[in-house]
Parts: C-alpha cells; sequence; structure tokens
C-alpha cells in the first residue's frame, strides 16, 4: 500500500487521489488511502511503484490471458498502427483485420452463428445485444415481445441496459435502474439457495420450473430473451448445478425465448474449452464476447447473432435504410489486428491444452482450501474459481458486512504479493492468466493461503 502520507507532495499517489475518479471503488476510503500504483508487468507477475512484485490472481479484471508483456500481441499491435492506426465500418467501409477476426469468431464459434459486430467492451456488446433482441422482434411483428430475463447476481455490464441485466444491488442503487423490461429470476446458488435435502439436479428443476412460473405470469408474448454468464463471475463466480443449462433451454425453447450467453469472463479457454458454452452445453442465439478476446491489451468485444437474427436485421434495414447502430471505434483495425493475433496464438501455443493440463492443480489446491475455517464454499472450474467467506461454517452464516471481511482478506492477500478480489461480497476470487505454470500456481495459493490466515488470524 501507498504510504499514509501519500496525499503529501506531488507524489503520484497524491496526484492520483487529486485528480482521478476510480471504477468500483469506494471513493470516501480512496481519498484516505490512496491508490495502488501499478507500474508494470511481466508474465503473470505485476510491480507497484515501489517496486514490489505480486502475482496478477485475477488476469487484471478476468481478462489478459497471455500476461503481461506479450511481445507478439505488442508487435501486432505496432505494425496494425503503421499500416492503418484507425478506420471506421459505417457506411460500408471495411478494414482486412475486421474481417479476418470476423471469420476467425464465426469459425471457432460454439453453434453457427451468421455474423459478428464489434465493440470496445462487455458492456456495449450487451447493450447492443439487447438493441439487437428488441429490433429483431419489431422485424417479425411482435412489438410486445421485448422482456429480457437476466439473473439476480449476474453480472453484464454497466451502461444503462447491461447494468439493470446485472443482478447486483449497487449497480442499481440510486443510478434509478433497472430499466422497464428487464426481469431477474433466481441466482442458481445451490449452497446458498439450494433446500434441505434437495439434490443438485432437483434444485436445477426448481430453478428451471421458477423460470417457467415467471414466464407465464409475464405472458410469453412479452418474454423475448434471457440472459446468461456460464459461470457468473462478478456475482462470486458461481458454477451452474448439474442439469442447469439443459433444464433452462428446455423452457425457453417451449415459450420461443432466445439464448443470449454471455461469454465476456468465460469465452476463449477459461473453463478449459474455447466457450463457456460448450463446458455447460449451451446453444445460444446471441453470444457476447470480450477481455480476452485481444487477452485485453487493446479494448474490443463482439457480440454473434444467428443468421435468423441477421435476417431480421436486414428486413429492418429495407424498411429503415439503414442498420442505425455502432460506434467509432467499431471494428477499429488496432484492437481487431491485437484480437487476432491473440486467437492465432491461442492455436500456436495450444493454450486450450495448457489449460486443462495445470487445471486438476488449481482445482485441487482449491479444494484443499475447502477446510480453512474462513472457507464456506469452494467453487471452481479450468482456470477460474473463489472461496466464499464465512462466520460460522456450519450454519453457512455470512460475515456483517460492516467487518468487510472479504476487504480485510483481499488486503492480507495483496501484502502477501497475490492479487485477488472480493466479489459481491465476501468471495475470494482467482482467475490468473492462462498462461500460468503449475509451480506458478503453487506459488499463488500458498500466497493466497497466508493471506487467508492472516484475515483469520484478524477475524478472531
Ligand atoms: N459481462 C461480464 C460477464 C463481465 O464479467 C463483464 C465485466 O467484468 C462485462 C460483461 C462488462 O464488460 P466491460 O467491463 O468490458 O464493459
Amino acid at each position: 500500500m501507498s504510504s499514509p502520507s501519500f496525499f503529501e507532495g506531488n507524489s503520484l499517489a497524491a496526484r492520483d487521489a487529486k485528480s482521478l475518479i476510480h471504477s468500483y471503488t469506494n471513493l470516501s476510503q480512496h481519498e484516505k488511502e490512496g491508490p495502488l500504483i501499478i507500474e508494470k508487468g511481466k508474465g503473470i507477475h505485476v510491480f507497484d511503484d515501489s517496486g514490489k512484485e505480486y502475482i496478477e490472481g485475477l488476469a487484471g479484471l478476468w481478462c489478459t490471458s497471455f500476461g503481461f508483456g506479450e511481445q507478439e500481441l505488442i508487435n501486432a499491435a505496432i505494425e496494425q498502427m503503421q499500416k492503418l492506426p484507425y478506420y471506421h465500418s459505417f457506411a460500408s467501409k471495411s478494414t482486412e483485420p475486421g474481417i479476418r477476426l470476423a471469420e476467425k469468431l464465426l469459425d471457432i464459434a460454439p453453434v453457427e452463428f451468421s455474423k459478428a459486430f464489434f465493440v470496445n467492451s462487455g458492456s456495449e456488446a450487451n447493450d447492443t445485444v439487447v438493441k439487437l433482441v428488441w429490433y429483431y422482434n419489431n422485424a417479425l411483428g411482435r412489438p410486445k415481445k421485448k422482456k429480457i430475463i437476466a439473473r439476480m447476481k449476474g453480472y453484464h455490464g454497466v451502461t444503462v441496459a447491461a447494468a439493470s441485466m446485472t443482478g447486483l444491488p449497487p449497480l442499481h442503487n440510486d443510478f434509478d435502474l433497472p430499466i422497464q423490461g428487464i426481469l431477474h429470476t433466481s441466482c442458481p446458488h445451490y449452497y446458498r439457495f439450494g433446500k434441505d435435502g434437495e439434490s443438485e439436479e432437483e434444485f436445477a428443476s426448481r430453478m428451471a420450473d421458477e423460470l417457467e412460473q415467471l414466464i407465464l405470469s409475464e405472458g410469453p408474448d412479452t418474454v423475448a430473451a434471457f440472459i446468461a454468464e456460464p459461470i457468473m463471475g462478478a456475482g462470486g463466480v458461481i458454477v451452474p448445478p448439474a442439469t442447469y443449462f439443459e433444464k433452462i433451454q428446455a423452457v425457453l425453447k417451449k415459450y420461443d425465448v432466445l439464448m443470449i450467453a454471455d461469454e465476456v469472463i468465460c469465452g476463449f479457454g477459461r473453463t478449459g474449452q474455447m466457450w463457456g458454452s460448450q463446458t455447460f452445453h449451451i446453444k445460444p442465439d446471441i453470444l457476447s464476447c470480450a477481455k480476452a478476446l485481444s487477452s485485453a491489451y487493446l479494448p474490443i468485444a463482439a457480440v454473434m447473432v444467428s443468421e435468423d437474427i441477421f435476417r431480421g436485421m436486414v428486413s429492418q434495414s429495407e424498411k429503415h435504410g439503414a442498420f442505425a447502430h455502432g460506434y467509432t471505434y467499431s471494428g477499429h483495425p488496432v484492437p481487431a489486428a491485437v484480437a487476432m493475433r491473440t486467437m492465432e496464438l491461442m492455436e500456436e501455443r495450444n493454450i486450450l491444452e495448457h489449460v486443462r493440463n495445470v487445471s486438476p492443480r488449481f482445482l485441487n489446491r482449491f479444494a484443499a482450501l475447502a477446510d480453512h475455517p474462513l472457507v464456506g464454499e469452494v467453487r471452481s472450474c479450468g482456470l477460474i474459481g473463489a472461496v466464499e467467506l464465512v462466520a460460522d461454517k456450519k450454519t453457512k452464516r455470512s460475515f456483517d458486512p460492516k467487518h468487510k471481511a472479504g476487504h480485510l482478506a483481499y488486503l492480507a492477500m495483496q501484502d502477501e504479493g497475490v492479487i485477488s478480489r472480493a466479489v459481491a461480497g465476501d468471495n475470494m476470487a482467482l482467475c490468473p492468466p492462462l498462461i500460468i505454470t503449475e509451480s506458478e500456481i503453487d506459488e499463488m495459493f500458498d500466497r493466497f493461503e497466508r493471506g487467508l490466515d492472516k484475515a483469520a488470524a484478524m477475524a478472531d
């Protein structure tokens, strides 16, 4: 941490506190404590401005799949910058990096999609998805079929529609969200919401029944789509219970409701397959992806749609003259070139195979934390996981939020040299760069565990 007197003088920390608004930060605490300034990175490590080294246990924000300092990606950006530093995709303009990347995404997609559309962030991708769902149903002459069902604890971003779909109260409180027409169904977290004696599969059936009841009570002719992350990330790394997505999709099919997969975290190898949709048997009509698409080296995200949806969009264009949506930077050639090189590197370096090889070590180290006195539940898959901290293991009682247990554990871990994050309360997440080796996994968990021990000592 920066020194307590950070606000004195003209240090970077002092200048930060005087000039910057930080995302997802307690602004009042930040004014008192100042920032942690990260200066450089290499492999799975980052270094702060005092030279202290950390393992980036969350790959930044679940995104730098190739870690920090991958020269191939840097070169791809430089080469494209020199050739064509910017162009757009309005009015039929195009560039080779955008075309190649769209082809590549359609080629590796988990189902047959018709087209890809580029945006700059996961939030923009999901806002675009909402607009496309509405546009499509208008094209089909179904002006009432517009509601979108998301899930409590789901995370889809911060723009107006994406934050509305997000099922976490801090994104709604005093932001006057959610907007009309966005509904939330239950979070499929078996440990928290499974009933005594109920099996995981029975719980999944109950979740599907609940979704069906919601669709029936709203009227199936008013419900257009359902959106879900294969594994909920920011909601606490919640891995779906067995058979959940099979049962949910049977309900969606019955009422002609589109399935939207938010692959912003799970996409590109995180679960050990290219897509979380493959790991959890999801057959999406629309898919949004971002983050590891470019290993986060430059901002780029994408939406892929089925042929039916694209035909609906074409018919709208025939009616209105233009598909009036898109950003100045949609399909920007520099991030597109970096994303294309990221996709190539995934193949050249067999990243999926690597994830499958090292994942057992990651999962075993997580499983071993189940006995820790602070840990209520361990959840993990591929190279993503979390431990849920509880005040009482037996009763699953959570800590009183005023104790800030997750925040204290996060600080203790940072002190030990691993960057984790407390998500959706006291869930300590790990989601390292996909290039992490087995010995680095061990080192990351050794530090994580020492941080947990320190936090447990503070809780005593
Ligand atoms: N969807 C999911 C599943 C995410 O985890 C995130 C960000 O963490 C988003 C969407 C929003 O992405 P962005 O922060 O790029 O807008």
